[in-house]
């Protein structure tokens, strides 16, 4: 079949529109190391996501009990008294306290050398609310921190 070669545009032209609509980022992207440092302060994604995934390597060697490393995602002003109640719930709890509503996602923690990830509804975010990404791991959240941008 032989479309006209305007026909064949015009659909080229509808794609891009519906590319460059429909790609809000849905992935928090984050490397932790022996430096207890995240590779980035800021991260973007959209409220639209349907599914925002994080994703953590951690770059460094040494082992979780030492030098673990998540990413927690909640609202700005929670990140104090989660980090407190994390370092209640202990090493076995993976230092997270468990069902706390403010924690709106979590990674589980993770050693040197690996990766893990988890996922969320981008409905639990509002565009252009404050949020931040940090881990939870006891001391770290001080400087392993940086802000969740959450576009429309
Ligand atoms: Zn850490």
């Amino acid at each position: 079949m032989k479309l006209p070669r305007i026909a064949l545009l015009s659909l080229a032209l509808l794609a891009a529109a519906g590319a460059a609509q429909a790609a809000p980022n849905c992935t928090i992207k984050l490397k932790g190391d022996d430096r207890m440092q995240y590779d980035l302060k800021t991260a973007t994604v959209s409220a639209a996501c349907k599914t925002v995934t994080i994703q953590l390597a951690h770059t460094g060697k040494l082992a979780a009990n030492v030098m673990g490393h998540n990413v927690v995602v909640s609202a700005t002003p929670d990140v104090a008294a989660i980090s407190a109640a994390a370092i209640k719930a202990g090493a076995a709890a993976g230092y997270l306290p468990k069902g706390d509503a403010r924690i709106l996602a979590a990674t589980p923690m993770i050693g040197g050398g690996a990766s893990t990830k988890a996922t969320f509804a981008g409905s639990k975010l509002k565009a252009g609310g404050a949020y931040t990404f940090f881990c939870s791991f006891p001391g770290h959240s001080g400087i392993m921190k940086g802000t969740l941008v959450v576009t429309k």
